[in-house]
């Protein structure tokens, strides 16, 4: 690995999108850069190659993208968890708050096995909000999470008590300003 190499600079810092005073951390500069895009994902497989895990679960849209090569490497399954009424099965489901209003996510009752090994992971966490509501669905099919991972942390926005003992790992994290 390139020791000089720098995830930050492939992460484009957005100011007030996708509203005043929000800071923006678009991954889409990792995406079409496939040195920066490899490094991401060969960081993944380091961190989890010896982790008894089962199967990774990923949030729609974004985290799909660093979750399939992974899962594919891996060799182990890679379930979606999708906005509400994206998936046509039956679904396991969960409603949680937003900085406004509330937001749903699902997940196939048929990809979820009980008794499972599942890590879950987005592009970026920010509250966890997002990453608790997808360890909830997760768990109403009888699946353990035994960890999170998100290639941008904001622990400045305090995941870490919203997770609680669940491990989390990321590559690269932010403070506020
Ligand atoms: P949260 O549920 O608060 O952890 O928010 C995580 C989700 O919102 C992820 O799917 C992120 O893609 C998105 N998100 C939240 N804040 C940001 C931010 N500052 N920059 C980019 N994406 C964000």
């Amino acid at each position: 690995m390139n020791s000089t190499f720098s995830l930050d600079d492939a992460i484009r810092k957005v100011p007030d999108f996708p509203k005043p005073g929000i800071l923006f951390y678009d991954i889409t500069g990792i995406l079409v850069n496939p040195e920066a895009f490899r490094y991401c994902i060969d960081r993944m497989i380091e961190l989890y190659k010896d982790a008894r895990i089962d199967a990774i679960a990923a949030i729609e849209s974004r985290g799909f993208v660093f979750a399939a090569p992974f899962a594919e490497r891996m060799g182990i399954p890679l379930i979606l968890i999708r906005k509400k009424g994206k998936l046509p099965g039956k679904t396991f489901s969960c409603k949680y708050a937003l900085e406004y209003g509330t937001a749903e996510i699902e997940v196939h009752q048929a990809d979820v096995k009980p008794g499972e090994r599942i890590l879950v992971m987005d592009d970026l966490i920010a509250t966890g909000g997002t990453l608790n509501a997808a360890k909830s669905v997760l768990e109403q099919g009888g699946a353990t999470v035994t960890g999170f991972f998100g290639v941008v942390g904001l622990p400045f926005l305090n995941y870490s008590k919203v997770l609680g003992d669940t491990p989390v790992q990321t590559l690269v994290e932010y403070d506020g300003e």
